[in-house]
């Protein structure tokens, strides 16, 4: 009986019963620990996006007139990268599910999350590299993977791109960016980054792989480096956007509604 309870346990700990966001049976789920129901109700962001950061604009006509057109920030600051990809709010049932992926180790998602990324990555042309956001070498220890790479190398197989993890090193260990401003995340995370093999990023496009957006300072500081080493291009991924805080969300909303009773 006591082996039965331990197997019982033993299952329910890595296969668990219940979809991890509302609790229904997870008999015949297509993905890991959500049932189907929640995981199809990840829906992507709306376009258009600013065609350098990939922030959703306000208004459905931002782009109409002026396709190139830069959201605010960009004009004001220009990133390092090239273009941004960005394609799922970090919110609801994503949110949990790079939570449980990350902090949990449920290593079993990162095929259902390259589902998720794929169809926004098709149209993307002439990547020569496929690189993760690295993390710094205690950091990989305590967490014994990085999430970033599971998703670098899954969308390289994908694209038929070499994933030279080692080429972008995490040199300096930083405090979590996660209660810093916008600027105190830059200054954080700067000079922290740097390169081991120069001539391997030299006129390369480098497709940069994280698994959440929320300011850009470090996919930003990561572009630099490889710029100031070279490289021709950087296009970001990342597969889930921090969303703004609820009352931009909401003048957001109102904007598009208004837009949307004409131009
Ligand atoms: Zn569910
Ligand atoms: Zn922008």
């Amino acid at each position: 009986m006591k082996i039965r309870q331990a197997a019982g346990r033993f299952l329910e700990l890595f296969f668990p019963a219940q979809c991890h966001s509302c609790e229904a049976p997870l008999a015949t789920a297509p993905v890991p620990f959500f049932c189907g129901p929640c995981w199809l109700g990840i829906q992507p962001l709306q376009g258009p996006f600013c065609p350098r950061c990939g922030k959703p604009f306000s208004s459905p006509w931002a782009l109409s007139f002026s396709p190139g057109h830069l959201c605010g920030d960009c004009r004001a600051t220009p990133p390092f990268y090239d273009r941004m990809i960005t394609p799922y709010p970090f919110t609801g049932v994503l949110a949990e599910a790079i939570f449980l992926f990350k902090y949990r180790k449920k290593t079993a998602l990162s095929r259902p999350f390259f589902t998720l990324a794929s169809s926004h990555l098709e149209s993307l042309q002439g990547i020569d590299l496929v690189l993760p956001v690295p993390l710094h070498g205690l950091r990989l220890k305590e967490r014994e993977f990085n999430q970033s790479l599971l998703l670098a190398e899954a969308i390289g197989a994908n694209l038929r791109k070499p994933v030279p993890a080692d080429l972008l090193k995490k040199d300096k260990i930083t405090d979590s960016q996660m209660k810093l401003s916008r600027s105190a995340r830059q200054k954080n995370i700067k000079n922290t980054f740097s390169l081991t093999g120069l001539s391997e990023v030299l006129d390369k496009t480098v497709l940069l792989v994280d698994d959440v957006f929320t300011t850009g300072a470090t996919l930003n500081e990561c572009a630099r480096v490889l710029k100031r080493g070279g490289c021709k291009k950087v296009i970001g991924f990342a597969l889930a956007r921090t969303l703004l805080r609820p009352v931009e969300q909401d003048q957001i909303k109102k904007a598009r509604n208004h837009s949307m009773e004409g131009p």
